[in-house]
């Protein structure tokens, strides 16, 4: 086996994040109670397997390359209530038929990720809050604690509860997807009642048409029948912040690039064994936990998966350099995913140095950029309720696939937070929901998300940027 692993230096090791100083620690009150769940963790099997990370980078390689467009979505912080059928499933069919609009619109292939099956971590600006007068610990997701008020301790048998309701989400993930829930021949519903602008409305139902033409035609000519139609690939996805979890997961494991190969001299040879986070496919470093010098660049730098980090106005253009340096020392293409998020506000001013630098440098076309348009367009309404305006999303994402053609980089993809629910918890779309419309059916635990129809109608609206 080679010295180096994933060609970090050769001190790195699954707990070597222990020895650096570390943000939005969980307090764990029970030391032995956590050590206990932490050997069970280390006791199971793998959720996903090395052959799946390795061939989600090579999807993610074509993307950096600007040959795909990379979709990522689903909840802000998952619960485990949400690992039941028809939650997974309204969630798998959004974002195909996300896709089915951006490739008509893109002419691309679509990678998707699902913000899913293991999204239960959360990090807060404060660990406390006040509830009706009285202050208790903030909510952190439920793989640390509980959001009823009865259930804000910390309580480490939660870390296996996340291993089995993600292991339960991705079942049935992968079950849905290989009996046919993606086949394009099934009817999708593309209802556009909601829609209430005539133009808006005129040209949605002309790509519906394009698009169920086309169908129809391969349905017809026979072309429908082969694997490539019938069934999607859909990778799984979270933030890595609770490195007790993800270091438990984390396994040495043959790469499959490597098995069974002969190597020519010339080409550079692959380790024989990586380590893998097997706990989803990618992992997510988060705007607040990613200190070059700090807990969670030193997990993410061992790792094989392909890994994003969160870019935002706090973001020094020096630390992107460092952080690529870091997390990718062999400039693997399609390792890195940038996942910018500035506000409409700050992205036409932030976003062309941060392209500059990454693009100036020896990593130039060597990331994924992403558009995250919804953390930084968080505001509260004037109760005091956490909102988004659906235009300040659009505006991000416009400005951000603007700045991109400008300065000749690729967008890459976007990162949403969304659910195939009819809830109310962005204002503005196509339905025009205002302030007194959030309380309808407003349900997140966290962050506001888009609801299906205001998900799609973004997906509408990049795909009409890329056919104009
Ligand atoms: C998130 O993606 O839910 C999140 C907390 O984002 P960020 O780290 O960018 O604030
Ligand atoms: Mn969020």
């Amino acid at each position: 086996m080679s010295e180096k692993v994933n060609g970090g230096s050769p001190a790195w090791t699954p707990n070597s994040w222990r020895t650096k100083p570390r943000k939005q620690t969980p307090d764990y009150p029970n030391q032995d109670a956590l050590a206990k769940s932490l050997k069970e963790l280390n006791r199971l099997p793998p959720i996903v397997h090395p052959r799946e990370i390795a061939r989600l980078k090579e999807h993610l390689r074509d993307v950096a390359r600007g040959e795909a467009f990379l979709l990522q979505g689903g909840d802000c912080a998952e619960l485990f209530d949400y690992c039941e059928q028809g939650a997974i499933e309204s969630k798998i069919k959004l974002l195909l038929q996300m896709s089915l609009v951006l490739i008509w619109g893109a002419d691309k292939r679509i990678v998707r990720i699902g913000r899913m099956a293991g999204q239960y971590a959360k990090p807060r600006s404060s660990p406390m809050e006040v509830v009706d007068g009285k202050e208790v610990p903030s909510f952190k997701g439920d793989i640390i604690n509980g959001f009823a008020l009865d259930e804000r301790d910390i309580d480490p048998q939660r870390l296996v509860k996340a291993y089995h309701h993600s292991a339960a989400t991705l079942n049935y993930i992968r079950a849905a997807i290989a009996s046919g829930i993606a086949d394009l021949h099934r009817p999708l519903d593309w209802e556009l009642g909601h829609v209430r602008d005539p133009a808006l409305k005129a040209k949605y139902s002309e790509t519906v048409k394009s698009l169920t033409d086309v169908i129809r035609f391969l349905h017809t000519v026979g072309a429908d029948k082969t694997d490539k139609l019938d069934t999607v690939d859909l990778f799984t996805s979270h933030e890595g912040l609770l490195l007790e979890y993800e270091e438990s997961l984390t396994r040495l494991l043959d790469n499959p690039n490597h098995v069974g190969k002969t190597f020519s001299k010339s080409a550079p040879q692959e380790p024989v064994k990586q380590y893998y986070d097997t706990s989803a496919h990618f992992l997510w470093i988060g705007d607040r936990t990613r200190q070059i010098d700090h807990a969670h660049v030193e997990f993410f730098r061992g790792i094989a998966n392909p890994i994003g980090i969160k870019v935002g106005p706090s973001t020094p253009t020096e630390d992107l350099l460092q952080l690529l340096r870091t997390l990718n020392p062999d400039r693997e293409e399609g390792k890195i995913t940038l996942i910018t998020r500035y506000g409409a506000g700050k992205v036409g001013e932030l976003l062309p140095k941060h392209i500059r630098a990454v693009e100036d440098s020896e990593y130039k076309r060597c990331v994924v950029w992403q558009c995250d348009p919804m953390h930084g367009n968080t505001q509260s309404t004037t109760s005091g309720i956490k909102t988004r305006k659906f235009s300040d999303i659009f505006q991000e994402l416009k400005e951000t696939l603007r700045i991109h053609k400008e300065e000749g980089s690729y967008l890459g993809g976007v990162h949403l937070e969304l659910t195939g629910d009819a809830v109310t918890e962005c204002l503005g779309g196509s339905e025009n929901l205002d302030e007194d419309d959030l309380s309808t059916n407003y349900t997140s635990f966290c962050d506001p998300r888009l609801n299906e129809k205001q998900a799609l109608e973004l997906a509408f609206l990049v795909a009409d940027h890329y056919r104009c």
